[in-house]
């Protein structure tokens, strides 16, 4: 079997040009009262995509779903779908469905009731609604299960009767709200990937907000990073982790460390940043960043070498103090408190089971890294 990766590797319409876009906020806003749930916010997703909303509790996520959805309407701005004004059209007339963090299944139904219930409420004929659930229960490995209720089943099994009563009409667009947010770690792994296959099968567009930044990262083909209502970046995961474009955006995703400084002399492609305390560092990637700019440079723990000793030709190498050494079975964590008192995060991978030359408390180390090997952030 061909792996996800390399089915969707070709897929990226946001890269051209001439691609139709499918869904799209143009400069929506969103007010309860005089509180800006979202703010003058534009986005656009692509059929067949997989898109997260990724953000804390409270940025506005849930609510660009429900305007999607037709359960609230914007105050200002547009919602598109295929090119059709939304405004006014109310929920069970757009290509659309919603799949609550809930789950909302009817308790008193059985599995392949509660998937034919929308079947039913739009006067499917029966048999025809016989072979639909048929259908869905296959496509979510849930045929033995037909007969019971919700509250006989696992918390896994009912996150997927919903999903299944969700696809159920063929919606063109699944809206998940937090769809795994009620599952334990390990089923919600598994989950993503059956959710992934589910939507590659299915030929959907996926809508899903989530706080859960692995999530997104494991599923959507581009996550858009909302805070306060607001877009901060819309990317790739893998552009989001590797070329965060502001601050917030590098710390939302992932770990980070971050020196503030001065671009003090700046090239094409290169740069030193002063990062007070007597520390310089170079950098390849400078972004827009002039001299004299105010900068961070954002370096991600695993693109940072400790060592006992100071490496020979290390372009970047400081000195500090191990404080803290968090071993987390696969890799290991050290915390490293540089002499002008910032921590610095560097985590290395334990693929041997035993260690060389280990590190310990308080021992002197060297943290370094490679002048490619972090970013340059303006905002
Ligand atoms: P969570 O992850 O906690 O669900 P969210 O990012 O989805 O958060 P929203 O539900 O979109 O957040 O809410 C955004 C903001 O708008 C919140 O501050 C919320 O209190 C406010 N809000 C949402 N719905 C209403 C409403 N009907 N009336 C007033 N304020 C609302």
């Amino acid at each position: 079997m061909k792996s996800l990766g390399s089915i969707r590797r070709d897929f990226a319409p946001w890269n051209d040009p001439n691609a139709k876009p499918y869904i799209q906020f143009d400069k929506v806003t969103k007010k309860f009262g005089d509180f800006t749930a979202v703010n003058n916010l534009s986005l656009t997703i692509f059929e067949r995509e997989f898109f997260a909303l990724l953000g804390a509790s409270g940025c506005g996520k849930s609510t660009l779903l429900r305007m999607l959805a037709g359960f609230e309407e914007p105050t200002a701005g547009r919602i598109l779908l295929d090119g059709q004004d939304l405004r006014g059209i109310p929920p069970y007339r757009r290509p659309v469905n919603m799949m609550f963090q809930s789950y909302a299944l009817f308790p008193h139904m059985t599995v392949e009731n509660n998937i034919a219930f929308g079947l039913k409420q739009d006067g499917m004929p029966k048999p025809e609604i016989a072979a639909r659930v048929g259908e869905m229960l296959k496509l979510v490995k849930l045929e033995q299960f037909a007969k019971r209720k919700p509250h006989q089943l696992s918390g896994g099994q009912r996150q997927r009767v919903a999903l299944a009563r969700s696809v159920a009409k063929r919606p063109k667009v699944l809206l998940l709200d937090e769809p795994l947010g009620a599952l334990d770690k390990k089923l919600r792994e598994e989950t993503q990937f059956e959710l992934m296959d589910l939507q590659q099968s299915l030929g959907l567009t996926f809508v899903v907000v989530t706080h859960d930044q692995e999530e997104a990262m494991t599923m959507a083909d581009r996550i858009a990073i909302i805070d306060k209502g607001e877009v901060m970046q819309v990317a790739t995961p893998a552009e989001v982790y590797e070329a965060p474009g502001s601050r917030f955006v590098a710390g939302f995703v992932g770990n980070v460390n971050m020196f503030e400084g001065k671009i003090a002399h700046g090239e094409a492609g290169a740069a030193s940043i002063d990062a007070g305390n007597g520390i310089t560092i170079r950098t390849e990637n400078t972004g827009d960043a002039a001299t004299g700019a105010a900068v961070a440079f954002a370096i991600r723990p695993e693109k940072i070498k400790i060592s006992s000793t100071r490496p020979a030709g290390a372009v970047n190498a400081i000195e500090g103090e191990v404080y803290d050494i968090a071993y987390l079975g696969d890799m290991t964590v050290y915390h490293v408190r540089l002499d002008d008192g910032q921590v610095v995060r560097a985590s290395t991978m334990n693929a041997a089971r035993i260690t060389e030359d280990p590190l310990s408390w308080n021992d002197r180390a060297w943290v370094s890294f490679r002048p490619d090997a972090g970013v340059v952030l303006t905002r």
